[in-house]
């Protein structure tokens, strides 16, 4: 839908500039994701970490002509075709422009929140409505104070149902998504302690949540939660409440039983006095609600649409991940396993986007037909070919009926082809033909794209590392929203970052603005180089034969001697180069390496009488910043540095960074901040003095080969370290020291999880396998097996061994295949 500016002005009540004439129908609030800038409008976002009018003069150069912006910087003067809304709050004026796009429609909205299973409920009612309404709905997770007002603005004339969702971290927030979506009908899914640091209470944030539905007619809830429903009561809701229950024969929807078999569930219930089943294809109890939620909504929206019980056998499972693994010949393979709509395709192909340009390679796009009503084919094939164009896919293998039937929609210049089923791309000689690409593969669920991608991934060990992105992002962003907004920060991704791998990680925090990286060594610099990393990289232990590799790639080094200070100028002289950037480190009581506080003067000196570096940073790391025990030792070593620093840098005559906090020191010693931040551990999701809020970012997990009978009495594995006491089931899995799992977890010392359940390692570990009683466990062959991740965390394997999380996470073998998603 468009808006002329002048009309956009005045809704948020901007002052203005005089405006061009302009029409505008996209929001764009990521300046990353602009695809078509003369219809864009662009808000200046300011949050704790980042200032939207940094990229103003670089959209305007990309031919984006209109702004709301909170401030007028001066080369906006420059700027002549834009047009300029000024208002006080930019994320404000965001929401009131949403706000009234939504009081334009009469169709129903249905609008969800609760602390999980938001999207998973969206979803699902997507599935078992899609052919009754044209429904607009949140993209992926869109449920923030931005997502929602950018999913909420999606919506059109032909659209006959919204779907929202809403989530919320701090008290007041709700407030402000409640006239932007406008519920007709509300859903409140369960109640958890997920983002409960901002909250006083569970009591204030259920009511919190509550005022989503201020203005809704029917507000839909698990009656059985006595907490929902007393807080339901006290906030006056009770005249609109759709209350399912288990207990009340008397609620709209009462359950009479559910029945869980092998694979699937069925449930019985009684819906305004009619009985029906339902059988659906999962067994775990929050899908179960989750279902249940959608039936009561049916029930009120449109009671004939709960009639066809076939179309809840065939939900299919809601997944948000985007897996990211290493593929044949070359390749990088992204597997987009979420709805395959063309919302969700936009994003993903952002995302192919920008590991294209990184590694530099040419990229490919997999794609299934598209279900989805509302579009006709033709216009909703038009619309793909536009993305595919606009975000530079170079081929597309396009699957099924309908895309081979309107294949003349895509443009001249794409390498493309078309096939009518996934079994016949298999079969096609193209399947060998994949060389130093980027592919997408993006299929619904029915085209089983999941065999296209194991004959394109790279064969492995069934152990892997599965590393979650956006925990890397969150745990990020949450020190960052401990500092100062102009604190910079280093993120260290020496050893292989933490062991979770560097590409990837170093790739998504230069996407999230992180100012510096921090490697060990030069070939870990220079790999990341390589790949199409262009932040500052320094390297903490240059050795004096990397050099060369320093300089080619552009790496900064850490300078602790007199002796590398003259071997580094001596290099930069030789080959004229001039103020080189280095990084001085100061030894304050850690002895490791590092100048002593009295040498600076001679080290201005030699510093001063040269033009082959210059000092960008100094710093130092401090010994003992996790434990109180050392907190008179590290004062003394925090005034130390203060002392040396600001010597070094008056005596240069030029600012110069300083440093010294890590993890431990953010967390305890904000104060000491100074200029920048070295994160190590935090990023990784270990809390360095045991804080709440970080996100578990990697999971140890492997499968089980087999499964044996043993019988009592008899011994298991190498030197018959452990005997059976009783007839026992013995998992063998293929994980052993050789893969990082330490050999002092055997006989008992160890454990994992297999279906939720802890189960003891048992006899000694060996090099490539070991062994796990799952006597008292339901598990099967084939099943997956958890060494550590959220259910079991790293921080209780290194106590066992008496050792420090560090050590568990950099001992993951290099031969362990990491795997990274997004969610
Ligand atoms: C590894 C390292 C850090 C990060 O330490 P964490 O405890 O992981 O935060 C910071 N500074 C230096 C010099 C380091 O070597």
């Amino acid at each position: 839908m468009e808006y002329a500016i002048q009309d956009v002005a005045q809704i948020i009540g901007a002052k203005t500039n005089t405006l061009h004439d302009c029409t505008i129908s996209i929001l764009l609030t990521d300046s990353r994701r602009l695809s078509f800038p003369e219809s864009s409008l662009f808000f200046a976002l300011e949050t704790k970490t980042n200032d939207g009018h940094r990229y103003i003069q670089d959209l305007y150069k990309l031919r984006v002509r209109n702004f709301v912006v909170s401030k007028m910087l001066p080369e906006f003067a420059q700027m002549e075709e834009a047009n300029f809304l000024l208002v006080k709050d930019v994320l404000a004026a965001l929401q009131k422009l949403v706000a009234y796009h939504r009081k334009r429609f009469q169709i129903p909205v249905i609008g969800i929140t609760g602390s999980n299973g938001k999207t998973v409920v969206k979803e699902f009612l997507y599935q078992l409505l899609h052919n009754e309404f044209d429904i607009v709905r949140s993209p992926r997770s869109y449920n923030s104070q931005i997502g929602v007002p950018l999913s909420v603005w999606e919506m059109n004339e032909k659209n006959t149902l919204g779907i929202f969702e809403a989530g919320i971290s701090q008290p007041d927030e709700m407030e402000k998504l409640q006239p932007i979506i406008a519920p007709t009908i509300g859903v409140l899914t369960s109640i958890g302690e997920a983002h409960q640091e901002n909250f006083i209470s569970i009591n204030q944030k259920c009511l919190e949540k509550l005022m989503l539905f201020n203005d809704s007619e029917a507000i839909i809830y698990d009656g059985d939660n006595p907490l929902i429903s007393t807080l339901i009561e006290s906030a006056c809701l009770s005249h609109k409440a759709i209350a399912w229950s288990r207990t009340d024969r008397e609620a709209p929807l009462f359950i009479e039983s559910i029945e869980k078999k092998q694979d699937e569930t069925v449930i019985h219930c009684t819906l305004l006095g009619f009985d029906r089943t339902y059988t659906i294809p999962f067994v775990d109890d929050a899908s179960i609600e989750n279902v249940i939620h959608c039936l009561a909504v049916m029930l009120y929206l449109k009671p004939t649409s709960v009639n066809d019980t076939e179309k809840f056998a065939h939900l299919e499972p809601v997944e948000m991940r985007l897996d990211v693994k290493e593929g044949i010949q070359g390749c990088l393979l992204i597997n987009d396993t979420y709805n395959s709509d063309i919302n969700s395709l936009d994003i993903a192909l952002d995302f192919l986007q920008s590991r294209k340009v990184a590694k530099n390679l040419k990229s490919t796009l997999i794609l299934s037909d598209i279900l989805q009503s509302g579009t006709l084919p033709k216009s909703l094939y038009k619309k793909v070919a536009d993305l595919v164009e606009r975000k530079k896919v170079n081929r597309l293998i396009g699957i099924g009926k309908d895309l081979k039937e309107f294949a003349s929609v895509f443009g001249e210049q794409l390498e493309k082809s078309f096939y009518q089923t996934t079994d016949e791309f298999i079969a096609s000689p193209e399947i060998k033909k994949f060389n130093n690409e980027v592919i997408l593969l993006k299929g619904s669920r029915h085209f089983h794209f999941e065999r296209i991608s194991e004959l394109l991934e790279k064969k492995v060990h069934e152990t892997i590392l599965e590393v979650n992105l956006s925990a890397i992002v969150h745990n990020f962003n949450f020190y960052r929203s401990k500092l100062k907004p102009e604190t910079k920060m280093v993120c260290m991704v020496k050893a292989f970052g933490y062991g979770s791998g560097s590409f990837e990680l170093a790739k998504t925090l230069q996407e999230h603005r992180c100012d510096y990286l921090a490697v060990a060594v030069a070939d870990e610099g220079a790999a990341l180089r390589k790949e199409g990393i262009t932040i500052p990289i320094i390297v903490m232990n240059p050795e004096f034969s990397s050099f060369n590799t320093m300089f080619e790639y552009n790496l900064e080094p850490e300078v602790y001697s007199f002796r590398l200070l003259d071997a580094m100028i001596k290099e930069t002289e030789r080959r004229g180069i001039i103020a080189y950037p280095i990084h001085i480190k100061i030894d304050t009581g850690m002895h490791r390496l590092g100048f002593q506080p009295y040498e600076v003067p001679q080290l201005i000196e030699h510093l001063k009488t040269q033009s082959g570096v210059k000092v960008r940073s100094v710093f130092s790391h401090l010994a003992g910043s996790d434990s109180f025990v050392f907190d008179d030792f590290t004062q003394q070593q925090l005034e130390k540095f203060k002392e040396a620093a600001t010597s070094l840098e008056n005596g240069l005559g030029h600012p110069v960074i300083k440093h010294i906090l890590n993890t431990a020191g953010i967390e305890r010693f904000p104060q000491w901040q100074m200029d920048m931040v070295r994160l190590g551990i935090g990023l990784y999701g270990v809390s360095a003095s045991g804080i709440n809020g970080l996100r578990t970012i990697s999971k140890l997990k492997t499968t089980i080969l087999q499964i044996q009978h043993v019988p009592a009495g008899d011994s298991i594995g190498y030197s018959r370290r452990s005997y059976v006491e009783r007839d026992s089931r013995i998992a063998i899995i293929p994980i052993g020291y050789a893969d990082g799992l330490d050999r002092h977890f055997s006989n008992g010392h160890g454990e994992v999880v297999i279906r939720g359940k802890r189960c003891p390692i048992i006899g000694n570990i060996c090099m490539d396998a070991c062994m796990v009683d799952v006597t008292d466990t339901d598990a099967q062959e084939g099943d997956s097996v958890i060494v550590f991740g959220e259910e079991l965390p790293v921080s209780e394997l290194s106590d066992r061994l008496k050792t420090i999380p560090y050590e568990i996470l950099t001992s993951v073998s290099p031969r362990v295949k990491r795997v990274y998603y997004w969610e």
